[in-house]
Parts: C-alpha cells; structure tokens; sequence
C-alpha cells in the first residue's frame, strides 16, 4: 500500500517521466475487479482525457493526482499498483491503461482494492479530501497541527490508533507506523494519556524524522516504485524483517494483529 513517502516519490517520478505527454488512448479493465472502483463508466475514461496533455502531477495524504490541460483530473489511492512501461509492448492484466505514444504506458493496477477516479476537480470524497486538505509532516505547520490534534484526542487511544486511524494523518499508515514507533521507542498499544510532554516531542520528531528518511530513501522496501523496482529504504520493522532480532537491542520482535493489520515490537526497547 502507498503511504506519503511512496505517494510523494511515485508523484515526483510521475513528472519526470510523464509530464508533458499527450493521451493517444485510454484502455478499459483487461478483466474485472470486484474491489476496484471508477467515477461512472471506465469505458468513457477515453472519451474523456484522449489527445489531452499530462499537464501536473501531485502526491497528498493517500493519493496520487495527474492533471490534464483540459481541466480532467485522475487520481488513484494508497491500494493502486501504478507502473510507466517505457519502449515495451502492451502489459497483459491491467484496471486501466493509459496509451500515451503506443509504446509508453501508464498501466494501473490492483491488488486488493481501489479507486481510479477520473474527474473535473469537484471529486467529493471524505478520504480525498481529508488527504487533499493535510497538513504535510514537512510542513512548518505540521507541529502545530500535530500537538493540537493530541490535545483533542481522546485519552484512551493508543500510539497506533493516534497516528494511523481515523485519517488524522492521511499517509500515516501501518506501514510506516512501526519505524516511527520504534525509533520512538513506544509500542504500538501505548495509550497517549501515558504520553509526557517529552515523549509527547519525541513522537512528533520521529515521525518527522522517520517519514524523512523514508521519503529521501525513495519509499520502503517493502513498495515498488514507478519503474517496478523495489523502494530504497530498509525497513527496521516490517515483514522483510520477519525473524530477524531488534536492530537496537537484539531481542525478539512480536508480531502480532492490532487494529487492522499487524504491528511489529520491541517489547524489550519500546515502552508500553
Ligand atoms: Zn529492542
């Protein structure tokens, strides 16, 4: 799944190798997914956006947004698989296919759900805009935003439920969570009313910090990028990590399912 540092690099590679270029076709789903959901009917996608040009691209919260010089918009959520396929034929399975030359392709795809969304700029959707209106975690805001969203939080929510529910964070997700947690030192049940001012601080700069170098590192290993190739940062806890000790202490990290998908521990370093 994309999460920011994935949506802010697979936006950056969109422009460099897209922007620019005229729509020759768009092409329809080779089969259906059931978990795969358009604006109306895909097959008017190409009626729509053909001989537009790819005039910008931008990466928020979940989601990645090309816009056309006719004043369309596409834009795809955290669970779309998005590749440029360059001098190559035509791919054998995808949700949608954007034929930009006949022999360079945006081809879109996925895995378990989402949306493909093609629209005039009024898409009213809670995640869009709730993605589209975030504070970025690289934003001089962002601490702002942060501290005021913990005081309105309610006491009982954990670390994980904080951070990566509820769209306070749009991007956050339970990816990324557990990097930031670790380098934290919490784990991810630790109720924030359990949170000092310190660690309150903490928490806000290892999250900064963390999607930093997630971001610079091009996305997490655990992601492909724009051109298929496997992301460049090492996650510390992920399932790549699966079996192998804590990085700063060497003790055995817990695996276990917490909200929706599983978190990875140290129940030796971070603190409950
Ligand atoms: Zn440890």
């Amino acid at each position: 799944m994309l999460e920011f540092p994935e949506v802010i690099n697979l936006s950056r590679q969109l422009r460099e190798s897209v922007l620019g270029m005229k729509v020759e076709e768009v092409l329809p789903p080779t089969k259906e997914h059931k978990f795969c959901w358009f604006n109306g009917d895909v097959r008017d996608y190409d009626r729509q956006i053909r001989r537009s040009v790819i005039s910008d691209v931008n990466g928020f919260g979940i989601y990645v947004e090309l816009s056309f010089n006719d004043g369309h918009k596409l834009c795809i959520n955290d669970g779309v698989n998005v590749r440029f396929l360059s001098n190559s034929s035509l791919p054998m399975d995808y949700q949608l296919l954007i034929n930009l030359d006949s022999s360079n392709f945006i081809a879109f795809s996925v895995a378990m759900y989402g949306g493909i969304v093609l629209h005039d700029g009024s898409y009213d959707n809670e995640y869009y805009l709730k993605s589209k209106n975030a504070v970025s975690p690289f934003d001089a805001k962002f601490e702002d935003y942060f501290f005021r969203t913990l005081s309105a939080s309610k006491p009982s929510l954990s670390a994980k439920a904080f951070l990566a529910t509820e769209q306070r964070f749009p991007g956050i997700g339970n990816g990324v969570l557990q990097d930031i947690l670790f380098n934290a030192e919490m784990q991810p049940k630790r109720k924030i009313s359990t949170l000092s001012q310190g660690d309150k601080e903490n928490l806000l700069h290892c999250t900064i910090d963390t999607l930093k170098k997630m971001t610079d590192g091009g996305g997490r290993d655990t992601e492909k990028n724009l051109y298929g190739k496997t992301c460049g940062y090492k996650t510390l806890l992920s399932k790549n990590t699966i079996n192998k000790p804590c990085p700063r202490c060497g003790a055995t990290i817990v695996k276990e399912p917490y909200l929706g998908g599983a978190v990875y521990y140290c129940p030796n370093c971070q603190s409950l």
